[in-house]
């Protein structure tokens, strides 16, 4: 008997057969997928990894979409190609700038969802904002995401599709023959946009694999940040297997309000992740974990919380920046963010303690762009108010 499987997120991992045109994209599969597609629709066996590295740079380092551009094949190979197979990466629906130069993308994935992408240019650098999945199953009480059920999970394809569109959008693809250009704009992605990566850990792992690949987008792993929740189990194989900069959005100092921040401090508190956090294997001076938090005013702000998170993290002997936000508010935020006095004065205490305490700059808020701010315009699958705060544990 062959029962159907319950269709959990993860089964939307690619290849997908997209209803339009029936052709399997190309984009998100891992090289040993690659290989195996090409092999089921045509390719020689013995030839198939050359061609999987031919493929690749073409998709990958330079940047095409169309298989008739790929000129190191023969010609009837590419019209092979071509009928089976395509190329395509979430669609720009619209595009936003802001007067700070913060860029924010809303993209369309198969099935008609929207996520926001937010390219934010430093001068020393470029940062690409990245979303996971549509929606949260979290409910952070301060997050606009978090006001948005789960849809689904993002495959490998659009995750990584996302970057390739601000490439698109930012002129970047290289120049085959031009001399290369070490200064990119898109120089670090942050999975920082919406959704718990850690939930969605094999389609962000595949597609962060792509963004590191040396014949392709040739992200250093340290260009790449990932944030999460505190998604304890997931936190060590995130090092083993992607091995990039960890962030964590921490908020709290005691597990009373830890638990209506940010509620999956409830299945795993401050001890648990902290542990996890110190036995981050990859954790070292240079590679120092983000104390992510958010500055809500008369919640988390006082003098206290500050000593508090400081001796948090010398218990666990945690190498950490801390990094302060000051709270973007929504439409119907229930918190205020803190004064810039009291921001100070708490980064301050963190400073003298001996650790970074950056406040990090508001960027893109006239756009909807900062963090937390981002939920796309999907709006049918929004939670009630009521659920959230049940869920939250909030009391009014
Ligand atoms: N789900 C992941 C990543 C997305 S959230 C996580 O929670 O870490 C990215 C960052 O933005 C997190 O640190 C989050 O706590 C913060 N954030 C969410 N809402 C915010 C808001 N309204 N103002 C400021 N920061 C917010
Ligand atoms: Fe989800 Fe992160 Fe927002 Fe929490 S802060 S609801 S985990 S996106």
């Amino acid at each position: 008997m062959t029962a159907k499987a319950p269709i959990t997120p993860d089964i939307l991992t690619v290849p997908r057969k997209e209803p339009e045109g029936g052709k399997i994209n190309l984009v998100g599969l891992t090289r040993d997928k690659m290989r195996e597609v090409l092999i089921e629709h045509g390719t020689p066996e013995k030839q198939a990894k050359m061609r999987v590295g031919q493929i690749w740079q073409w998709i990958y380092q330079w940047g095409k979409r169309d298989f008739a551009d790929m000129t190191n094949l023969a010609k009837a190979y590419r019209a092979q190609l071509d009928e089976h197979f395509e190329i395509r990466i979430p669609e720009v629906v619209s595009k936003q700038v802001s007067t700070d130069g913060t860029r924010k993308y809303l993209v369309r994935i198969a099935g008609g969802h929207e996520v926001e992408v937010v390219y934010i240019p430093e001068e020393d650098r470029g940062t690409l904002c990245i979303s996971s999945q549509v929606g949260c199953t979290l409910t952070c009480s301060f997050c606009h995401t978090g006001t948005q059920k789960l849809v689904r999970n993002l495959t490998p394809g659009e995750v990584i599709g996302q970057v390739m569109m601000a490439r698109d959008d930012l002129e970047e693809w290289p120049i085959p023959g031009a001399p290369k250009d070490e200064t990119r704009l898109l120089s670090n992605i942050v999975l920082m946009g919406m959704g718990e990566p850690l939930y969605n850990f094999e389609n962000v792992r595949d597609a962060m694999k792509i963004a590191m690949d040396p014949e392709g987008i040739q992200l250093s792993r340290r260009r790449i940040t990932l944030s999460t929740s505190g998604v304890v189990p997931e936190i060590a194989r995130t090092a083993q297997e992607i091995g990039c900069l960890l962030a964590i959005s921490f908020h709290a100092t005691t597990n009373d309000v830890r638990d209506v921040l940010v509620p999956i401090n409830k299945r795993w508190n401050i001890d648990a992740l902290l542990q996890a956090l110190a036995d981050y294997p990859k954790a070292s001076n240079s590679e120092r974990i983000t104390f992510e938090y958010v500055m809500l005013k008369d919640v988390n702000d006082s003098d206290e919380d500050a000593h508090r998170l400081i001796e948090h993290i010398k218990r666990y002997n945690i190498p950490a920046k801390i990094n302060l936000i000051p709270f973007n508010e929504w439409p119907g935020s229930p918190y205020q963010r803190s004064s810039n006095n009291r921001i100070r004065a708490f980064a301050n205490i963190i400073y003298q303690a001996g650790y970074a305490s950056p406040i990090r700059k508001t960027r893109g808020d006239d756009i909807m762009a900062a963090c937390g701010q981002l939920k796309s315009a999907t709006e049918r699958a929004r939670k009630s108010r009521k659920q959230i705060e049940a869920e939250a544990g909030l009391k009014s």
